[in-house]
């Protein structure tokens, strides 16, 4: 049976304070996890120590949103695998398409961060998805196709088993605009089906793979009940208690 992840990123938001008032109401109100579903917020690196004291006898795990593809030296600004650890982080985003765009992660680099990551035992969470643009063009697949390559050049196939995909359509993100049901399942069933055709039907069959963009507690219902959608990984709404919460239930339904 494939695990279901709903997963928060908070991106550069938040204070001591409101994360405080988050997480107790997250810890109140989260449902209990089935046996295979998890949560996880991942969070700014400054506060990944006050998220692990609040979060370490709970069941919500945390991560970060970036990890440095060097093990250590003079990479000034950067944060490592094994600083994550020494904070208790179970994932890494990797190759979300703000770092892709704004601080020009190419997939190479994001392959190299996604092998970092492996390397300390944390589980990547590697983002891929299509611009606008590019879905206009048609290249949808093909860019995906690349994404996911690069990583698997790098890693290996198997690599892939101790890691997550989330399909993101760059146009969804932020915006208020998410893929609907029908084209998130178009995409990921051909995510799960790249990876089979390619490089295995294990592999493929036990993946997990979450749709992220725009998903709120109003559409997260009928995007989960999709049967390649695994979960979420959730920007905006993961920011309130209530609408994070919602999606949880929505993902265990
Ligand atoms: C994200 O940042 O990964 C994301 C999906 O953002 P949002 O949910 O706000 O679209």
């Amino acid at each position: 049976m494939r695990n279901k992840l709903v997963a928060g990123n908070w991106k550069m938001h938040g204070n001591l304070e409101d994360n405080a008032a988050l997480l107790e109401a997250l810890i109140a109100n989260m449902p209990k996890p089935g046996n295979n579903t998890g949560y996880a917020v991942c969070v700014p690196f400054p506060y990944l120590a006050s998220v692990q004291s609040a979060l370490q006898d709970t069941y919500i795990n945390w991560g970060a949103q970036n990890i440095s593809q060097y093990e250590k030296g003079a990479y000034t600004g950067e944060v490592s695998a094994d600083m994550l650890n020494d904070f208790g982080c179970r994932y890494v985003i990797v190759g979300h398409s703000e770092r892709r765009m704004l601080f020009g992660e190419t997939s190479q680099i994001v392959a190299e961060k996604y092998a970092a990551a492996q390397r300390a035992g944390l589980i990547p969470i590697l983002c891929v998805g299509e611009t606008l643009e590019q879905r206009d063009s048609d290249i949808t697949e093909q860019v995906i196709d690349e994404q996911l390559k690069a990583v698997i050049a790098l890693t290996g196939i198997e690599s892939l088993a101790k890691a997550v995909i989330a399909y993101e359509p760059v146009w969804a993100i932020g915006t208020g605009v998410n893929a609907t049901s029908e084209q998130a399942q178009e995409m990921h069933f051909f995510i799960r089906e790249l990876v089979w055709n390619k490089y295995g039907a294990e592999i493929a069959a036990d993946k997990t793979i979450l749709y992220g963009g725009s998903c709120n507690s109003k559409n997260a219902k009928e995007l989960f009940s999709m049967p390649d959608v695994d979960g979420g990984l959730i920007g905006g709404a993961s920011l309130k208690a209530e609408e994070f919460v919602a999606i949880i239930q929505a993902a265990g339904e």
